[in-house]
């Protein structure tokens, strides 16, 4: 059935564009031109892109189209962070988050609708796996972010909703495209994939790839990591630490950052630093550490920000660069861990919110 449908040409990374435009006997440079009316202009009516021709235009209006993920709900919280709510075509729903800091501001983007990890202190993993999203539904999301706050972010996370590199295509396409000097114009260190550490793909990343590498470790055992982590189980540390290693070898600029999630009295006392610590000597590493963000039912609770403290202090001393990730957006559950695709009022109550001021 969704074979007669036009092309969606937000599937399209640029080389994809163009052997596009080829088999519709343009040349490549028409469809790049279209790319750049796409994405950096955010046209995405094709009577618009007035250096096509009247032919050319036409042509496409038969065959193709840009289909957009739509924001249904608009969520700000009080520290400036922008939860957006997005239904994609088949009425499932992913969330996206700007996140303003200073001069800087970070879009974090969903690549899966729910997750099949399982990570013990996430609330994605609560509500399992639906499916992997399209190169479109992925720069969908950064699309509308840029067209609502009328610019672009100068960093971008995969670090919502699902395991990126477990959608592995689209998600490297779409982070082309953010890549892309006629589109987003985000450069490699500007654009951070975070995972939980599916191994063999990190390998592949590295071939086809130079964006920037977080994996979320949250253990420095595979005895802890494997019940917080459960792909530890498949792909135990002594795998991961080297993939990674080797993911920012020969870039000296380049470190792995580690992503910690504090949780009080699971994986936060001195032997684990110093267990860490051992863990990580060798790799080029920074530490984020992230204060637990709760959501309802969840088992755990954050470790007080003097234990926090404490622990980055170790991790200091022993020559890592640790720091605290600030906790964004928590009020409106837009805090790491707290995606759902959906809203809740305080009483956890789900609620839908009207889009009213698109333009
Ligand atoms: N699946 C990917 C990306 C999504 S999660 C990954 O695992 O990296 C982004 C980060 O938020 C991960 O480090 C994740 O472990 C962390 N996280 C998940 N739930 C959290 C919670 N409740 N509090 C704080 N951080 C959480």
């Amino acid at each position: 059935m969704g074979s007669d449908k036009p092309v969606n040409l937000l599937d399209f990374d640029r080389r994809a564009m163009e052997a596009y435009f080829v088999s519709l006997g343009a040349k490549p440079f028409h469809g790049r031109n279209v790319f750049k009316w796409i994405h950096k202009h955010g046209v995405t009516d094709f009577s618009r892109m007035t250096d096509l021709s009247k032919k050319l235009r036409a042509q496409l209006g038969e065959t193709a189209e840009v289909r957009l993920p739509q924001v249904v709900v608009e969520k700000p919280s009080a520290d400036g962070t922008l939860k957006w709510v997005l239904e994609l075509e088949d009425g499932q729903r992913v969330e996206t988050v700007w996140i303003p800091d200073g001069r800087r501001s970070t879009v974090c983007v969903s690549s899966q609708v729910g997750c099949a990890l399982d990570c013990a202190f996430c609330s994605t993993a609560r509500q399992g796996f639906n499916r992997n999203l399209t190169v479109g539904e992925i720069i969908g999301q950064l699309w509308q972010a840029a067209r609502i706050m009328g610019k672009f972010p100068t960093n971008v996370v995969l670090m919502g909703m699902g395991e990126p590199l477990a959608n592995f295509e689209p998600v490297v396409s779409a982070m082309s495209i953010m890549q892309d000097d006629l589109a987003y114009m985000l450069s490699k260190y500007r654009v951070t994939i975070s995972t939980s550490g599916i191994v063999p793909n990190l390998y592949r990343l590295k071939a086809v790839s130079d964006v920037s590498l977080a994996v979320s470790l949250h253990a420095p055992d595979n005895a802890l990591r494997d019940e917080l982590v459960p792909i530890n189980r498949k792909y135990p540390l002594e795998e991961l630490i080297p993939a990674c290693r080797e993911y920012v070898r020969g870039d000296k600029r380049r470190k792995v950052t580690w992503e910690y999630v504090m949780l009080d009295g699971v994986n936060d006392s001195d032997a684990h630093a110093k267990a860490l610590i051992r863990l990580l000597e060798g790799t080029p590493s920074k530490m984020n550490l992230i204060p637990f963000n709760p959501f309802p039912g969840s088992p755990y609770r954050s470790s007080p920000p003097e234990r926090i403290e404490a622990f980055r202090q170790r991790l200091l001393r022993a020559g890592i660069m640790a720091i605290v990730r600030k906790t964004r957006g928590d009020d409106i559950d837009a805090a790491c861990g707290q995606l759902v695709g959906r809203v809740r009022d305080r009483s956890g109550r789900a609620v839908k919110l009207q889009w009213g001021s698109m333009g």
